[in-house]
């Protein structure tokens, strides 16, 4: 007998693929809040099959595998929530792979061991990893020697150096291996959040500056022009203009001030699914007066589809580009908003027959403070931009001077919504 067997790396090598397949699934759904506790399932659950598709060693109708592994590390890092899920995935799969015989002693043992990783769950997260290991790699060992001893107590000839390898040594010893691998796995996760964290915390404090300098403008010229209102210098004419442009002035100080805060607000970290034609219907409600005053005519067009992320925020980006459109036709026009469909992604697009702009106004777009009119904040292309990049999509923009302007806001797709109902 080989001291190590193929099926044995062959079980190590199938955990070692899930951790990876566990990276990359953090990776992806950075946003998402509860997506560290089902990566942490899926990976339990894809190396878990993988053991038993494995097996090291039969005896009787004892299967001898590593998934005892899988168990105990998805069970004591996810919580009771896991560990009954994987519990329940283990009955399931432990009937379908290898029928009824032996059923009642496995379900015996598992039952025996689910309560105890429950226990053993709290506070685990907050453990060093020196302990973590040490505490798993025990749970593992007393299952083994557990289970040894009902093998035993079976038929005791099944004692020998190949059944204490495969059943009291290999799975602790590879238990250890694992978290260590998975505490880096996790270490580089939580950096990750934190730099995310802290590179948007950066942007924030960096316009926290301009901002105070772009409020405090407007509110020393209003403040002048009162001064002089006060000291009775002006005739009445006058008197209309400079508050005409005091009104201006603090108004432009407001929607600073409401643009800063709507990139500013923390995430409400509230996803879900959206329908966009419903939300494109309640925009173009709200978007309604504002073209009747510039006379603007709307014409939209709805589709079926539904896209994933916080509903304010898309809200807010739709309605951003909307009235940058619909400022951009004083002499009035028409403002259009489709949704199409390509591939994955949902296409939206918001075009206008305005004034349009150069080559170089578009390669300033999303730039903070960037603004062509005299009431501009020039922040609301830059809080499109941030609530896209939010939701994994993108921007595109065609323009011509004097002829009009596409935004096409392409969003991943989540699903249609026939599917939905249906
Ligand atoms: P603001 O609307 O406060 O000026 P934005 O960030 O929303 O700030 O837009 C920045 C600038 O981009 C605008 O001032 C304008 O020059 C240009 N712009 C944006 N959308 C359009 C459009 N649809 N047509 C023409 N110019 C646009
Ligand atoms: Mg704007």
């Amino acid at each position: 007998m080989a001291f190590i067997t193929e099926v044995m790396i062959m079980n190590i090598l199938s955990i070692f693929a899930s951790l990876f397949v566990f990276q990359i699934w953090l990776e992806r759904s950075s946003h998402i809040r509860y997506a560290k506790t089902k990566a942490i399932f899926g990976f339990s659950a894809i190396s878990i099959l993988w053991c038993m598709v494995f097996p090291l060693d039969k005896f009787d109708s004892f299967i001898l595998d590593l998934r005892q592994v899988p168990i105990i590390i998805g069970s004591l890092y996810g919580g009771p929530i896991v560990a009954v899920g994987l519990f329940l995935l283990t009955l399931i799969a432990r009937y379908i792979f290898f029928g009824a015989d032996g059923y009642l002693t496995f379900l015996l043992m598992y039952l025996l061991l689910t309560p105890i990783l429950i226990y053993f769950s709290r506070k685990f997260l907050q453990l060093t990893l020196k302990r973590k290991i040490i505490r798993s790699t025990m749970v593992s060992l007393g299952f083994s020697l557990f289970i040894l001893v009902i093998i035993t107590l079976f038929n005791s000839s099944h004692l020998d150096a190949n059944l204490l390898l495969k059943l009291v040594i290999f799975p602790p010893v590879s238990m250890g291996m694992i978290i260590y691998i998975v505490e880096i796995v996790l270490n580089n996760y939580h950096l990750r959040q934190e730099l995310i964290k802290s590179e948007k915390l950066a942007v924030i404090s960096h316009l926290a500056a301009s901002i105070s300098h772009e409020v405090r403008n407007p509110l020393t010229a209003s403040r002048g022009f009162m001064q002089l209102l006060q000291q009775g210098y002006t005739s009445p004419e006058k008197m209309r203009t400079f508050l005409d442009i005091a009104i201006k002035e603090l108004d432009r100080a407001e929607g600073i001030i409401q643009d800063y805060l709507t990139f500013a607000k923390p995430a409400e970290d509230k996803k879900e699914a959206i329908n966009v034609s419903s939300e494109i219907k309640k925009i173009v409600e709200i978007l309604q007066p504002l073209a009747n005053m510039n006379s603007v005519e709307l014409d939209f067009s709805l589709a079926p589809y539904m896209v994933f992320g916080e509903r304010s925020k898309f809200k807010q980006c739709v309605i951003n580009v909307a009235k940058n459109a619909i400022e951009a036709m004083p002499e009035g026009g028409k403002l259009s908003l489709h949704i199409e469909r390509k591939g994955d992604y949902v296409y939206l697009n918001v075009s206008d027959t305005g004034v349009g702009m150069t080559k170089e106004q578009v390669d300033r777009l999303g730039e903070p403070f960037f603004t062509t009119r005299e009431k501009g904040t020039g922040l609301g292309m830059m809080v499109v931009y941030s609530i896209v990049d939010s939701f994994g999509g993108k921007v595109k923009v065609k323009s011509e001077k004097g002829l009009g302007t596409t935004f096409t806001i392409l969003l991943p797709m989540y699903k249609n919504a026939v599917e939905v109902i249906g």
